[in-house]
């Protein structure tokens, strides 16, 4: 977004400054993790809420663990970082964060820093089929395994995974696509986890199926409880999914998104579901400080 600073390595820079060199490592072998983390404006506190922060810094650690960088940000840091660039953007709007941790350093594939701390600020729209849902496909290219490179990695190069389903699925005339796991089962989405409706229970595939750890779908979880919604992990197939009454993707950039057919089988009457719609509602509530801080604390912050 032109018109906002980046933050890079803690100082604010233009947009068209925000640039890595193209021989880092970065560039060269996909070396750099990151978070997308929501802000929603709230008209009645006049302030911007990042949905779940701390978790997701610490989720940004973890995957620069996994990967071996050195990361020296502290959390506090982090949070300090992403005030400062809110308040000199003052956008007074729906906004999406995108903190990334980078290897600038210009060695081989063995290079672990120096690594580059950025946030992207920019405009969040909500997903154009947010009312009406998406049509998805089942892919034929399968989710990366923990023998491969670990799913709960969110790292840019398990991105190109996903993004092949994603361009498959478009060319085969689908919003979306699930990626099924080496075992068969159902995993997730390029960019979000997968929920099912069957007989008024939302049921979701397992962490160790190969999906990335979501906060949303952690948030589905206690939201349903609320609600009085069972709701589990489990093993999915593909048969079990076109029998689902109703399905919907959760995630940070797509939030609760319903999935209206799956392989062009209609899930119930081909619109987004009751129990789906009910999450909608509860979840924006959640996002936007409306209910209770006390029963949802650490959701949302006001950010500074
Ligand atoms: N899986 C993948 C591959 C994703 O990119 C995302 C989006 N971050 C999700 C699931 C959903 O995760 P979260 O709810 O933490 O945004």
């Amino acid at each position: 977004m032109p018109d906002c600073l980046v933050c890079m390595d803690g100082e604010l820079v233009p947009h068209h400054q925000a640039v890595v060199h193209i021989g880092s490592a970065a560039m060269k072998y996909g070396a750099s993790v990151f978070e997308g983390i929501r802000g929603y404006w709230s008209e009645s506190r006049s302030c911007l809420l990042l949905l779940a922060v701390d978790a997701h810094l610490k989720r940004l650690r973890e995957s620069a663990k996994l990967m071996r960088m050195d990361c020296p940000w502290t959390a506090d840091r982090l949070r300090a970082a992403l005030a400062g660039l809110a308040q000199a953007n003052s956008l007074q709007e729906d906004s999406y964060f995108r903190v990334a941790a980078s290897i600038t350093g210009q060695g081989g594939i063995d290079t672990t820093g120096p690594v580059l701390l950025s946030i992207v600020q920019s405009r969040k729209a909500r997903h154009s089929h947010y009312q009406t849902g998406v049509t998805v496909s089942i892919s034929s290219t399968v989710r990366i395994n923990d023998t491969m490179m670990s799913p709960r990695l969110k790292c840019v190069a398990n991105y190109q995974n996903g993004r092949l389903a994603k361009l498959l699925a478009a060319i085969d005339g689908y919003e979306d696509s699930l990626l099924l796991n080496h075992q068969g089962y159902v995993a997730e989405a390029p960019t979000a986890c997968i929920c099912f409706v069957c007989e008024g229970r939302v049921v979701t595939p397992m962490l160790s199926d190969g999906i990335l750890p979501s906060i949303t779908r952690a948030l589905v979880f206690q939201i349903a409880h609320d609600l009085g919604i069972p709701m589990l992990e489990k093993h999915v197939t593909r048969t079990d999914c076109y029998l689902a009454d109703e399905a919907f993707l959760c995630g940070t950039g797509v939030e609760i998104l319903p999935v209206v057919s799956i392989d062009r089988h209609k899930l119930g009457p081909g619109s987004p579901g009751e129990i789906t719609k009910r999450l909608q509602r509860a979840y924006e509530e959640v996002a936007r400080g409306v209910q209770d801080s006390h029963r949802y604390p650490g959701w949302a912050i006001p950010i500074g």
